[in-house]
């Protein structure tokens, strides 16, 4: 790789998907597939790769046709509950799902991205059947409320192991960094 067109003595870390210049880590912003650098016209490709696509303000629940009014996380998420007949939907997929609510049990919670996002590796290797609810926020906003996991009842034994080993993983590498402080 050359170096960084901005700063001649780094080497360059990735060309900008925009212009095709090679540039240093700290000349690129990170979208979702590829590097943008700085230039206002390449900033302006990186807002559109990494635009999300919101649902429409008001929906009809797939399960009781209520019209259902949603909150701008659930317009990003994609996946809420119906507060009419409770059921779970996902609108990720095209028809929506409808899951009912009372064959899942909630399992955890957490307003931490990185938790979330390491018990949902877990369950999805150990094939458990689960969704979360709430996971979206825009990268800079912290959550508001926590994501919850809801898992088949079926499993929840199977996951409530699951969970509590991962708790204690938690808590151990919480603790650890706390006797070092
Ligand atoms: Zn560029
Ligand atoms: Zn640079
Ligand atoms: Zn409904």
């Amino acid at each position: 790789m050359e170096n960084c067109v901005n700063h001649p003595n780094r080497k360059a870390l990735s060309v900008c998907h925009g212009c095709g210049k090679p540039y240093c880590k700290s000349c690129l912003d990170e979208g979702n597939d590829f590097y943008y650098c700085k230039s206002p016209a390449c900033q302006e490709l990186l807002r559109k790769e990494t635009a999300v696509t919101l649902l429409p303000p008001r929906v009809v629940c797939p399960r009781c046709s209520s019209e259902l009014e949603l909150s701008d996380s659930d317009r990003a998420s994609k996946k809420f509950h119906c507060p009419e007949c409770e059921a779970f939907l996902d609108f990720t997929t095209d028809p929506p799902k409808a899951l009912d609510h009372k064959d899942y049990t909630e399992v955890f919670s957490s307003m931490n991205q990185g938790h979330i996002a390491l018990l949902k590796s877990i369950l999805d290797d150990a094939d458990i059947d689960y969704y979360v609810v709430g996971e979206y926020f825009l990268a800079a906003d912290p959550l508001i409320q926590p994501a919850k996991f809801y898992v088949l009842n079926d499993q929840v034994t199977e996951a409530g192991d699951i969970v509590k080993k991962f708790r204690a993983n938690l808590f151990a590498v919480t603790r650890r960094k706390d006797l070092s402080d």
